[in-house]
Formats: structure tokens, C-alpha cells, sequence
């Protein structure tokens, strides 16, 4: 892919500097997180990680409170802003908007949404980037990308991933929902369940069984326009975390689509699903180790500060080992998490160490969460900080977009010690 530099320059003129010195990157877990980057990032990387780190700080943070309280985030108005300075689209084609760079940008600017005080708007802003459009922009047609992906990565509008029902979450091939021709059309019915960004979204990447074949051959990736008559977003579904996100139930009843709206070719759907699941997971990954580490950091500010039995609750062994001990899986995590994105932007499969990261992020973050919480104390139960955030809205990363056991039977097939299904 060719790198647009007038582009780049445009949008960050500070690019080519060497960076960083903004007193985002000062305290002490900034610093050892930065020197541990240097492995995979560039100082191009962490500019566009300060400029995103600004546009958090003054647009997004300030709210977050009140939509999380909502239930929901202005999703149209956050990714227009994302849009104008290119945060959705970095490893996206220069031809189709994005900036054309390899796909450590999109693991950068993943990390980099990790310091917004949530999780719910992170992950809705991944579907955006990283989710929903992968397949379409590897294997859409030209005027497919044109009409879809364009305004997706200016933050023109905003998309969703359909591929979960509600009979169908971790056996993504027994999904119900179809799509069958009728001249130049395809007539969906069906329906997805657990939609992130449903409510908001004004297109979807939908999967859908094209024929009657095989599970694993039957199935084509869709781009769905959700204002189409007999799309019905019925529900907003209410989650004990990732409150600012919304999660929509959707019906599809005699929904007509022209052909051309799928992507690639009909029957691959399922192959181009999982590609697309591994750009997620290390995504979620990514994502998740910048709260882990904002997390530690405030606990050992709270604790150091906090006195029981007349001395600071950190001084306790059994605390600062344990934070110790974490803080030393966080980085096992970012290490196997960089080696897998070097070896995929080189062009490797990386399924097995992508899923070992998925599985690792998850289980990490709820020992994390859990132990921090734990030396709050009361503090920790309530909605006032951080950490009983990230409790509750960690613990998806253990079920959504493959649940650990699902990473774990990949990891097996892998190790070639999954039993084969009789
Ligand atoms: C907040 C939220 C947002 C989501 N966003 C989206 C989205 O945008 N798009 C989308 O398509 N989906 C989305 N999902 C769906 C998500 O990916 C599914 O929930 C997930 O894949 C699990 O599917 P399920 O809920 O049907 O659980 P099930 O498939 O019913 O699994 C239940 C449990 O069974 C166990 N299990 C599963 N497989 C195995 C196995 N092989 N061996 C042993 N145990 C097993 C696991 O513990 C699993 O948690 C979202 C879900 C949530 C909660």
C-alpha cells in the first residue's frame, strides 16, 4: 500500500518529529509502558497516539459520565471527529480515505483508546475500524468500498457487525439467518442479536447463509443499509457493563438488498469472518492493556495514600507483590500481543498466537480488575472510580468475539490435541 505522505502531514505535523515529551507520557506507567513499545512502535506511531490522546481528552473523557449514565454515546457525532483527523481508517487504502499504513497503526491507536474512561466506547469505535470492515476492505468490490467504506472511515456514518443471533454466539456456522437471490437481489430474513452500535448504525457487515451447502460454505458477508424497509431494531439490550455502548436485538423480514452489496465472493462469508475475527481479537487485545495499566497505577496511588492499621495499604506485602505481580503478566500480554501483530503485518498466520492473546487479555483482566478492586475496599465497590468500571466492563472480553473456550479449542486444534467430532 502506498503511503499518502501529503496526507499524513496534513493531518499530523508533527509526524516526523521525535516525540514523545506532552505530559501524557510523564508518569512513571507511561514511561516503562512507552520503552516497552519500542518493539513494535515507531515515533510515527506514538504521534498519532497523542494526537488521538488529545482529541480523548477534550472530547470524549469530559462526557463519558454522562453517557454512560445514558446508555449510550453520540456515536455519529464522536466518529465524525475520528473521522476529520483519520483515526478510523489508518490501515485502510489512501484511495478509499484511510492513510494506507500497516496494521500496528490500528494496534497503536487501539492502545491509545484504552485511556478513555470506559470501555463501551472504545469497542464501539473498534467495530468501526476494525471489525465491521476488514473483510469489506480486503475483498469488496471498487464501488462497494466507494459507497461503504468511504464514509465509514470519515466518520459519515456508522456501522455495525452482525454476525451473532440469538441461537448462534460461539457456533458462528449455525447461524439461521438468510439471504436468498431473487433476481438481482437478495431477500434477508432472519435476524442478529448482541449488535454493538445497532441502535446507531446506518449500515451493517451482515453474515447470512446464501445457500443451503455446507456451514462452513454457505455463508456470504453483506453490506446491509439499516434504513432498509423490514429492518427492525427492536431492542436495546441492557448490560451490567459497556453502558455507553448500545446493544441492539435486530429483525430482518423480506429485506432486499441489491446483489452487489456482498462482499467478495458468495459462499466465502465464513472464511472472511474469521480472517476479519483475528484483526478483532488482537484489537481487544490492544485495547485492554492501557486500562490494565491506568488501573495498577491508580491503585498504587490510592493505596500508598490510604492508611490502615497505621500504615499505607501498599506497604502491606501481600499488596505491592500482588500489584507487582500483575503489572509483569500486563507485560507478558503486550510482548506475545506485539510478536503476533509483526508476524501478521509480514503477512503470517497468526490464529494460534492471536487466540493465546484473546484468552490471556481476557483471564487477565478479570484477576486485575478483581485484585485492584479488592484493595479499594469500599472505595472500589462504588460507581466512583476507575476500577469497579472496568470490573464490570472487562468482563466481556472473556465471552464476546470468541469466548475462552472457544480461544482455547482453536488453541487445541492448533497443538493438534482437539478431538475430532465424530
Ligand atoms: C456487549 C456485547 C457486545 C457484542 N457485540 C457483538 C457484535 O457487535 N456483533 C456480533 O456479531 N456479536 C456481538 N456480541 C456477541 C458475542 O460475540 C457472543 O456473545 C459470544 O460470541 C458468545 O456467544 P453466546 O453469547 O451466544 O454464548 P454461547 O455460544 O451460548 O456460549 C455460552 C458459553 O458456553 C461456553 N462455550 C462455548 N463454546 C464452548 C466450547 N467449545 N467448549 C466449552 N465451552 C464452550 C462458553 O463459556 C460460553 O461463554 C456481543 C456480545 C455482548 C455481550
Amino acid at each position: 500500500m502506498t503511503l499518502k505522505w501529503a496526507s499524513l502531514l496534513r493531518r499530523w505535523p508533527g509526524f516526523f518529529s521525535r516525540l514523545p515529551t506532552g505530559p501524557i507520557y510523564q508518569t512513571a506507567a507511561n514511561q516503562s509502558t512507552l520503552q516497552a513499545q519500542n518493539s513494535l512502535y515507531t515515533p510515527d506511531h506514538i504521534a498519532i497516539r497523542e494526537t488521538l490522546r488529545k482529541i480523548i481528552d477534550t472530547e470524549i473523557n469530559p462526557y463519558v459520565d454522562q453517557w454512560e449514565d445514558a446508555g449510550q454515546f453520540p456515536a455519529h457525532k464522536v466518529f465524525k471527529i475520528l473521522g476529520n483527523a483519520g483515526i478510523l481508517g489508518v490501515n485502510k487504502p489512501t484511495e478509499y480515505g484511510g492513510l494506507g499504513l500497516d496494521f500496528s497503526y490500528s494496534i497503536a491507536i487501539a492502545e491509545e483508546l484504552g485511556n478513555i474512561r470506559c470501555s463501551g466506547v472504545p469497542m464501539a469505535i473498534g467495530v468501526q475500524s476494525d471489525m465491521a470492515t476488514p473483510a469489506l476492505t480486503r475483498f469488496g468490490s471498487d464501488e462497494l468500498k466507494r459507497q461503504f467504506l468511504v464514509p465509514t472511515i470519515a466518520g459519515d456514518v456508522v456501522t455495525c457487525l452482525g454476525v451473532s443471533e440469538a441461537g448462534a454466539g460461539s457456533d458462528v456456522a449455525s447461524i439461521k439467518t438468510t439471504a436468498v437471490k431473487k433476481g438481482d437481489d437478495y431477500i434477508i430474513n432472519g435476524s442478529k442479536m448482541w449488535t454493538t452500535n445497532g441502535c446507531q448504525a446506518d449500515w451493517m457487515c451482515l453474515l447470512a447463509n446464501t445457500s443451503a451447502g455446507p456451514p462452513h460454505k454457505n455463508k456470504s458477508l453483506i453490506c446491509l443499509p439499516m434504513k432498509t424497509p423490514g429492518v427492525q431494531v427492536t431492542k436495546k439490550i441492557e448490560k451490567i457493563g459497556m453502558k455507553s455502548s448500545d446493544t441492539a436485538q435486530i429483525f430482518f423480514e423480506d429485506v432486499r438488498v441489491p446483489s452487489k452489496y456482498l462482499i467478495g465472493e458468495e459462499g466465502m462469508g465464513f472464511t472472511y469472518q474469521m480472517l476479519q475475527f483475528q484483526e478483532e481479537r488482537m484489537w481487544g487485545v490492544a485495547n485492554v492493556l492501557t486500562p490494565m495499566g491506568n488501573i495498577l497505577q491508580e491503585t498504587i496511588d490510592y493505596t500508598s495514600q490510604r492508611k490502615v492499621f497505621n500504615q499505607p495499604v501498599l506497604h502491606n506485602q501481600v499488596v505491592h507483590f500482588r500489584l507487582a505481580e500483575l503489572a509483569t503478566e500486563v507485560e507478558l500480554l503486550r510482548s506475545l500481543l506485539y510478536r503476533s501483530v509483526a508476524m501478521y503485518v509480514e503477512g503470517n498466520d497468526v490464529t494460534k498466537l492471536a487466540s493465546m492473546a484473546k484468552l490471556k487479555a481476557g483471564r487477565l483482566a478479570r484477576e486485575l480488575s478483581d485484585s485492584c478492586l479488592q484493595f479499594w475496599g469500599g472505595m472500589g465497590f462504588t460507581d466512583e472510580v476507575l476500577v469497579s468500571r472496568f470490573y464490570r466492563d472487562s468482563r466481556l472480553l472473556s465471552i464476546g468475539a470468541g469466548a475462552d473456550e472457544v480461544m482455547l479449542s482453536i488453541i487445541c486444534k492448533f497443538m493438534g490435541t482437539l478431538p475430532s467430532k465424530k
